[in-house]
């Protein structure tokens, strides 16, 4: 026999984007529970934060507790050494609006439990150990979910609004098949944590570094007690050759980095000899919501990470959930707007990274980031979009499509890279590699 339980809001999954909305409904008077099938602290990768995370921190009252844990990040800077060959640093002070001069860098595990505590001190009820395995919506009545903890016992759960904030398990997408894998850009990664690794000089320290190379891109994103998180993000078929251990694997990679970051890396040693690897990661829903439930965070997209821009996003999905659903929980009239506007923001912050991400990868890409001017100030607009300031216009955006002319022209330069690039793009998303977000190794 199952249990019976009820509330006014569930929540699947204790990540970023769950604890937010939980959080911020409790907040507001609401019986809201969250089902999270792990126990905090638990791995999790994306240790980078955005400026614009900030103000989110603040909201949620943790602002304080994450300058505790976190590694000031004073912007990003990258190095190539290919056809276009240099190395330039971003300062997020010198974005369009300069109030955010910074963000963070995370251990995931510290950081994805304070947001869970913090949803509790607020007055969510927080279940840890229990996955839910089924949910049903049946017509004109409320969602039922199915959860089963650590000891087998099932409970079933109604509520008046469903959340689904289980990240990249993505339990709705799944189960109505909106799933829709990007076909542009394919891609998986390879990361570990290492010990003396050298750190960029002042102020400069808490820098996250990315180098391009033939396979792809590295992240090297330093963390507060002196750790180093280090990941290759490749193309499947690079990663699907492996034949070694993923710990071999990440070292053999690294063996490939720019002279610059093997010589940072030259006394590395990998923590608990141990490195992860994750698959194909890029999609998006074809629906946000439906009757009753409504998708936050990479439950509902996921976007690659190299600038830094999932925690952010799903965060904020939290936000405008949380209002959403407040505000239909309440009756107002004005509720369905605030799904659209949630709808709307959500993927206009996906799409602006996405347009990055795509063309990374790219000999223009790489010379606008490595040789940017400011003509017109649009390496400031591009700075301000890269560090989250997406959902807004205070300039960025008519700047962005002049960013976008210079991309089309420099391009244009490498007719032959360009060419190349885009038939890599067409034969990866066809490789299959899978993996999930914290396992111990990956399928090949
Ligand atoms: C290689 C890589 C590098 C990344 N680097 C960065 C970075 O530097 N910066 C950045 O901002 N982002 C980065 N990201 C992305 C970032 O990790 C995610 O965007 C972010 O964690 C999304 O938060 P979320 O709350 O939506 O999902 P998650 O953080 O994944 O949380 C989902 C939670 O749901 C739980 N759950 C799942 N299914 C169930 C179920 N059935 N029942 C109960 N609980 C369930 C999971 O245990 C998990 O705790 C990276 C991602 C990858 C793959």
């Amino acid at each position: 026999m199952s249990a019976r339980e009820r509330c006014d809001v569930l929540v699947v999954g204790g990540g970023p984007a769950g604890s937010t909305v939980a959080a911020l409904l409790a907040e507001r008077g609401w019986r809201v529970v969250v089902l999270e099938k792990e126990r905090h602290p638990r791995f999790h990768i994306g240790e980078s934060l955005l400026p614009h995370n900030l103000p989110i921190l603040e909201r949620l009252g943790v602002l304080d507790a994450v300058h505790a844990i976190g590694m000031k990040k004073p912007g990003a800077d990258f190095t190539a050494e290919m056809e276009v060959r240099g190395h330039h640093k971003f300062q997020f002070s010198f974005a369009l609006d300069r109030s955010l001069p910074f963000a963070y860098e995370v251990r995931r595990s510290e950081f994805d439990h304070l947001l869970l505590k913090n949803s509790a001190a607020k007055g969510a009820t927080v279940l840890e150990g229990v996955r839910v395995t089924g949910v049903e919506f049946p017509a004109g009545a409320d969602p039922e979910a199915r959860a089963v903890d650590e000891q087998g016992r099932e409970t079933l759960w109604s509520c008046r609004y469903f959340v689904d904030a289980s990240g990249r398990d993505t339990l709705l997408a799944r189960k109505f098949g909106l799933k829709r894998k990007n076909p542009h850009h394919a891609s998986a990664a390879l990361f570990g944590h290492f010990l003396n690794v050298e750190r960029r000089p002042g102020e400069d320290a808490g820098s996250i570094s990315v180098y391009w190379f033939e396979h792809g891109w590295f992240w090297m994103i330093p963390l507060k007690d002196g750790t180093m998180s280090v990941g290759a993000v490749c193309r499947p078929e690079y990663l699907k050759q492996r034949r070694t251990s993923p710990a071999e694997y990440l070292r053999q990679t690294i063996a490939l980095a720019p002279a610059e970051m093997r010589a940072r890396m030259r006394d590395a040693v990998l923590v608990d000899g141990e490195a992860r690897a994750t698959g194909n990661y890029s999609y998006t829903s074809s629906r946000m919501r439906g009757e009753r439930y409504v998708l936050v965070g990479d439950a509902y997209a996921f976007v690659d990470p190299v600038f830094s821009s999932g925690v952010m996003l799903g965060m904020n999905s939290g936000v405008l959930g949380a209002e959403a659903i407040d505000a239909w929980l309440r009756g107002e009239p004005g509720a369905e707007a605030r799904f659209r506007h949630l709808e709307r923001m959500v993927r206009r912050g996906v799409e602006t990274f996405s347009w990055f991400i795509w063309r990374f990868n790219s000999p223009g890409m790489r010379t606008l980031m490595l040789h940017p001017g400011n003509p017109f100030r649009v390496q400031e607009a591009v700075i301000s979009l890269l560090a989250g300031d997406v959902f807004r216009d205070i300039g960025a955006r008519s700047r962005f499509w002049l960013f976008r002319f210079f991309y089309v022209m420099f391009s244009l330069k490498y007719p032959r890279e360009s060419f190349r690039l885009w038939l890599a793009r067409v034969r990866n998303s066809r490789v299959r590699f899978t993996g999930g977000t914290t396992p111990l190794d990956a399928e090949g």
